[in-house]
């Protein structure tokens, strides 16, 4: 990273005016801050409104307003078949084909809903894989997944830690537990990116490893979905989901996905928790007492979609294939690659990156541990000070997530440049 400037603001402005491919800034919302704005590293938390998002929301409640009911059918963007409408951008996102792909509910939701068909304990075959440093709501949507088969989730959850010494979780390591252990792990379900610690884990090896060993291998990919390149059909994973209001850009509590490798798609053997909209939509208003089964993700789907709800996320992938992931991938590479080699610079007394240094193994979040300063304050001070937000995540570090759809290199300077001064004076 030493063939990047000395930094200096100017440089970083310099580096925007001819570093452009990928970025949309203009054509979303930043926060003001004074008469500027806000440097933004909290789109992994929450991603910012697209400009048009007003006025695409104001075309589905003037549908309704003209329409009422009819407007099932005769919606400019039909509400009947709305979710259809995000399928095929959806599975682009995530490298799934389209019929593997479902946006519905909450991520925690769709967790619960594809254990129910995928967390099947028999024997001893029953323990639940996750990292140590899982997201909370993972861990609990685990652990009374156990209890609600009647397990003990202390002994069948199982968390993996990094070796001693280190902050992340080695994917070879990962691999190793699965070859030595394997034949007692029901469901291995890890983040595919680390939310607290910024790590990509190698899914495609971990998926391997789950199989060979028998176990049924998924990822949560909420911080993910956006952020990295994905493959989900080409790795075989059994099944994923994910929340579209960090990297994706669709609204605090925005609908979720949910994908299902197309091996499962045919198997009537899988149990399911059904609604009317699990069914073949071509007999759905049938009004049959039984559900007409069809071979896509589509099945585990349940309830009629939340219109409002689902125009930012079909707003936000159209935007993403505007720019497509590649080109996103290779920005947030670019910026992250930066705003590493700017903290470098100020050394290791207070602020030290534990993500991983190679750019394959992480997405665009930096995750940076204070080593002197309590990260709820600093945190604090970044924002009221500097006007930059990071968040901070107990115990002892500041998340930042420079994203390649609208961050810039001035905000990383800015970003950087704040820490130093907080250092120079503390
Ligand atoms: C953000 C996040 C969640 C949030 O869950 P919701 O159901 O969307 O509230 C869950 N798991 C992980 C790993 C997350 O990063």
């Amino acid at each position: 990273m030493d063939s990047y400037p000395a930094p200096t603001e100017r440089d970083a402005l310099a580096l925007d005016a001819s570093d452009t491919e990928g970025s949309l800034r203009e054509e979303f919302l930043l926060p003001p801050y004074g008469d500027g704005q806000i440097a933004y590293f909290a789109g992994n938390s929450l991603g910012l409104q697209p400009a048009a998002l007003a006025e695409r929301l104001g075309e589905e409640l003037a549908d309704w307003a003209q329409l009422g009911v009819e407007g099932h059918l005769e919606a400019r963007r039909p509400w009947v078949s709305y979710h259809e409408l995000l399928r095929e951008p959806a599975a682009r996102l995530v490298g799934a084909r389209p019929h593997e792909v479902v946006m519905m509910n909450s991520l925690t939701v769709n967790l619960h809903l594809l254990m129910a068909s995928f967390y099947r304990p028999e024997g001893d075959r029953t323990r639940i894989v996750i990292e140590d440093t899982t997201f909370p709501s993972d861990s609990y949507a685990v652990r009374s997944q156990a209890a609600w088969h009647g397990l003990d989730p202390d002994k069948t959850v199982v968390r993996l830690k990094p070796r001693a010494g280190e902050d992340n979780l080695r994917s070879e390591d990962v691999a190793a537990f699965l070859e030595e252990e394997g034949s007692t792990v029901a469901l291995v379900l890890l983040g595919a990116v680390n939310y607290y610690s910024g790590e990509h884990l190698d899914l495609e090896l971990i998926t391997r490893a789950g199989h060979a060993a028998g176990a049924i291998v998924a990822f949560d990919l909420a911080h993910a979905a956006g952020n990295v390149e994905l493959k989900l059909h080409e790795w075989g994973v059994d099944w994923a989901a994910w929340c579209t209001y960090k990297y994706v850009n669709s609204a605090p509590g925005a609908v979720a996905g949910a994908y299902v490798h197309e091996r499962h798609l045919q198997d009537r053997s899988i149990p399911r928790l059904e609604g009317w909209w699990s069914t073949d939509p071509s007999v759905r208003f049938q009004m049959a007492p039984e559900v007409t089964p069809q071979a896509t993700a589509d099945a585990w789907s349940m309830s009629n979609p939340p219109i409002l709800a689902m125009a930012p996320v079909l707003l936000s992938l159209e935007i993403f294939d505007r720019v497509g992931m590649a080109t996103l991938r290779r920005r947030s590479q670019r910026l992250t690659g930066y705003l590493e080699s700017l903290l470098d610079t100020l050394g290791a007394s207070h602020f030290e990156v534990i993500t991983p240094r190679d750019p394959a193994r992480r997405g665009c979040q930096l995750s940076v541990r204070s080593h002197r300063i309590d990260v709820g304050e600093l945190a604090e001070t970044l924002r009221r000070d500097f006007g930059v937000i990071a968040d901070a995540r107990q115990p002892d570090v500041i998340r930042l997530a420079p994203v390649p759809l609208y961050s810039t290199y001035h905000d990383c300077w800015r970003a950087y440049d704040a820490l130093r001064r907080i250092q120079e004076s503390s």
